[in-house]
C-alpha cells in the first residue's frame, strides 16, 4: 500500500518554526516513498480558529515549498462524519453525557486526596458516569453536555491494544487518560475523536507528528478499536526547543514563519536547512 502522510494544523495562530520542522518531516517521509501527502486544517474549536490563519497556512507552506495533494480537508466541513461516529459509541454505551464544569471537576479534584492522575495531570473523577439512568436522561434533555468515553468500559471491551512508534511497538494505555472527552458542549467533536476518524478516513498509513502528541496515541489506539478503523504506523519526532531549552512556542517568543517571510527569509532556503538540522536562530531539536 503507498504511503499516505498528513499534516494537521489547528488554525489557532501563525505556523512557527517548529511546524515547519513537523510538516517537513511528515512531507518528506511520504515524497521519498512516492507517497501522497495531505494537509488538513483542524478547525473544529469556533472559539479559537481564525479564518485568517488557515489562507495563512496554506501561504507558509507555499513559501517553504512544502506542496499538498488534493485539497485541503476542513474538519469544520465534516461534522457529519464525527457524529456518525459518537452515535456508533452512543449505541453502544461506551461514552456518557457530562454536565460537569471546569470548576466544578478542579473543586473536586481539590477536594478527593485519592483523585486520579494520568499523563497530562488530574483526570476527570467520574462524576457523571456515576449518575443513575434516569437522572441521567431527564439531565441530557435539558442541560447542555459533553460526551465522555467510558474509558474503562471501553478498554475493557477492546482488550490489550498495541501501535508502533517508528521501529518500536507500545502497548497502548487508554485507562490512563481517564474519561476523556470525545464531543465539547461547544464543539461537536473533540480532537481525539475527529483526529481517529479522520487519519482512517483519508487512508493516512504514517502519522509523523511531534513527541507532544505520543500521549495521546492510546486514546487514539483505542477509538480505532471501539471503531473497527485501521491503525496507521506512528513516528513521532522530537520537538525544538530555543537556546535555553524552552520548547518552541509562542508563548515563548517563537517568531512565526510570517514574520521570518517578512524579514527577508527565503523558504525554501529554510526548508533545507531544516532539513539538514541546521536550525535558525539558536533553535534546536530536543534530545530528551
Ligand atoms: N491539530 C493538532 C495540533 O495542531 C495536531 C494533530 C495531529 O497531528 O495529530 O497540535
Amino acid at each position: 500500500m503507498s504511503v499516505v502522510t498528513r499534516f494537521a494544523p489547528s488554525p489557532t495562530g501563525r505556523l512557527h518554526l517548529g511546524h515547519a520542522y513537523s510538516c517537513i518531516l511528515a512531507h518528506d517521509h511520504a515524497r521519498e516513498r512516492g507517497g501522497r501527502f495531505l494537509l488538513r486544517i483542524e478547525d473544529i474549536d469556533p472559539g479559537r480558529t481564525r479564518e485568517e490563519h488557515v489562507a495563512g497556512i496554506e501561504e507558509d507552506l507555499a513559501w517553504l515549498g512544502l506542496g499538498w495533494d488534493g485539497e485541503a480537508v476542513r474538519q469544520s466541513r465534516r461534522l457529519g462524519l464525527y457524529a456518525g461516529a459518537l452515535e456508533a459509541l452512543k449505541a453502544r454505551r461506551l461514552v456518557y453525557p457530562c454536565f460537569c464544569t471546569r470548576a466544578a471537576i478542579a473543586a473536586e479534584v481539590a477536594a478527593s486526596a485519592a483523585a486520579p492522575h494520568g499523563p497530562g495531570g488530574a483526570l476527570y473523577p467520574g462524576t457523571c458516569r456515576r449518575l443513575p439512568p434516569e437522572v441521567r436522561a431527564a439531565r441530557a434533555a435539558a442541560e447542555p453536555h459533553a460526551w465522555r468515553l467510558d474509558s474503562a468500559r471501553a478498554a475493557a471491551e477492546a482488550g490489550p491494544l498495541y501501535w508502533t512508534d517508528g521501529e518500536t511497538e507500545v502497548q497502548a494505555e487508554p485507562a490512563a487518560h481517564g474519561d476523556v472527552v470525545l464531543a465539547r458542549k461547544d464543539a461537536p467533536v473533540s480532537y481525539h475523536l475527529a483526529v481517529t476518524v479522520d487519519d482512517a478516513a483519508q487512508e493516512v498509513t504514517d502519522v509523523v507528528r511531534g513527541r507532544d502528541l505520543y500521549a495521546a496515541t492510546d486514546v487514539h489506539r483505542l477509538l480505532q478499536a471501539l471503531l473497527a478503523l485501521p491503525t496507521p504506523r506512528y513516528h513521532h519526532h522530537a520537538l525544538l526547543a530555543d537556546a535555553e531549552g524552552r520548547r518552541l512556542a509562542k508563548r515563548n517568543g517563537a517568531p512565526s514563519l510570517a514574520a521570518l517571510r517578512a524579514a527577508g527569509a527565503d523558504g525554501p532556503a529554510l526548508a533545507r536547512a531544516l532539513r539538514m538540522g541546521q536550525m535558525p536562530g539558536g533553535y534546536s531539536v530536543e534530545t530528551s
